[in-house]
């Protein structure tokens, strides 16, 4: 029964998420008929051209292809039984810790290849096509290597803990300790360690830039806080600013690319911005909900291993579950959570918005947001069921007009 299960949830999955991009496809060709009508009052028309269809088009066609990609590699794993073939491949290996590590590598380094001709694709014809992209092929295939490492490392530990706790009957309490504390340990380590392999950080140099910042702290009655710069410029032209770590290791991080661009006033708009989702606890209310759907899965994982599943699937190890168990949890994941996640995620980034508007007034925010889709191209409404499975963002008219209407209240 349980394959039947898998099986409809791939199929199920696989339609779904086609219709969503076909929507969007769809959405964008009928933007580009009608440029004049659709940007009519929230954006300035001379912004929007053909060029920004065409770029976001690249982009579905590149995530349709990666989605169809890892469709197929969870359908080759089940068919083909995978997980036994990898598992007799490691059977000399006499330690359960080590052969469940090494298994997991494996399916670590298989998502890996089959994820590395996208990011070049995405990078090196759609980001270079439309003169985005400054990564040199040594530079990408160095961050490769990076990520590689991490998914070494973390597919390794991760098969090798679950592999320990699997043994016992309160396994699903253990796996909700280590989710919880693989959220706290990424957090310190993020800024600290993954952030400094990619960005070179540099303190501001722009003295107007830093004296307004200081007094803007002041005033908000925030000194722990510190404002980094990042040579982003190396990489790319797309401009961003992101808030990252924990206590004393709290960062602002601002792209080269956006200060350049920005008059001070509208930088300011932005670290409001990033300020806001500090301020007003976004990143620990992003892991509550997180730790919160994890608990589901693990609940979900846990009735798994009770029934029929393992006997439908001939699991013989704790390795084995694991894979079988994820490909099957991912796909209800796609369909069910990931709308629910981004939705919290997008009005966190509506409420950023508010506090920015708040403390330097909505055209700034609006200027500044104005300025950095213009620079990354990003102007276009999204079909509201592509953007309610995949936005992390509200789509640019929405937030544009949303502050509209608080500068009108
Ligand atoms: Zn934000």
């Amino acid at each position: 029964m349980w394959k039947q299960i898998f099986w409809i949830l791939w199929i199920g999955a696989v339609t779904w998420e086609v219709f969503l991009h076909s929507l969007e496809w769809r959405h964008l060709i009928k933007m580009k008929l009608n440029l004049n009508t659709v940007f009519d009052g929230y954006v300035q028309k001379s912004t929007v051209n053909d060029k920004n269809v065409d770029y976001a088009i690249e982009h579905l066609r590149i995530s349709l292809g990666e989605t169809l990609t890892n469709y197929l590699i969870s359908a080759i794993i089940v068919a083909y039984d995978l997980p036994k073939l990898v598992d007799g491949l490691t059977a000399q290996i006499s330690s359960p810790i080590f052969r469940a590590g090494a298994f997991g590598i494996a399916f670590g380094l298989l998502f890996w290849v089959s994820s590395f001709p996208w990011a070049w694709a995405k990078v090196f014809y759609v980001e270079s096509k439309y003169k985005f992209n400054k990564t040199t092929k040594s530079i990408f295939i160095k961050d490769q290597a990076i990520v590689l490492s991490f998914i070494v490392l973390l597919s390794f530990l991760g098969f090798a803990c679950f592999a320990v706790i699997f043994e016992s009957r309160i396994w699903p309490l253990y796996l909700m300790f280590v989710f919880a504390l693989f959220e706290i340990v990424a957090m310190i380590l993020v800024p600290l360690v993954v952030i400094p392999l990619f960005f070179e950080l540099n303190p501001l140099a722009d003295e107007e830039l830093i004296f307004k910042i200081n007094e803007l702290l002041r005033k908000l009655g925030i000194n722990k806080i510190k404002v980094f710069v990042a040579n982003a410029s190396k990489r790319t032209l797309h401009s961003n600013a992101f808030v990252t770590g924990l206590g004393r290791n709290k960062k602002i991080v601002l792209f080269d690319t956006l200060v350049s661009s920005l008059a001070a006033d509208e930088v300011i708009a932005v670290l409001l911005h990033e300020l806001g989702h500090w301020k007003l606890a976004h990143a620990l209310k992003r892991i509550g909900l997180v730790l919160a759907i994890q608990a589901v899965l693990v609940y979900f994982a846990f009735v798994m291993s009770n029934v029929g599943f393992m006997y439908d699937f001939q699991i013989q190890n704790p390795q084995q579950f694991a894979i079988y168990a994820f490909l099957l949890l991912n796909m209800v994941v796609t369909l069910f959570f990931q709308p629910c996640l981004l939705n919290f995620i997008r009005r966190q980034e509506t409420k950023a918005d508010l506090f920015a508007a708040r403390h330097a007034g909505s055209s700034l925010m609006i200027n500044a947001l104005s300025k950095i889709s213009t620079d990354n191209m990003a102007w276009l409404p999204r079909h509201f069921l592509y953007k309610a499975w995949y936005c992390t963002h509200p789509p640019i008219p929405e937030r544009l007009r949303f502050l509209k209407t608080f500068t009108n209240i």
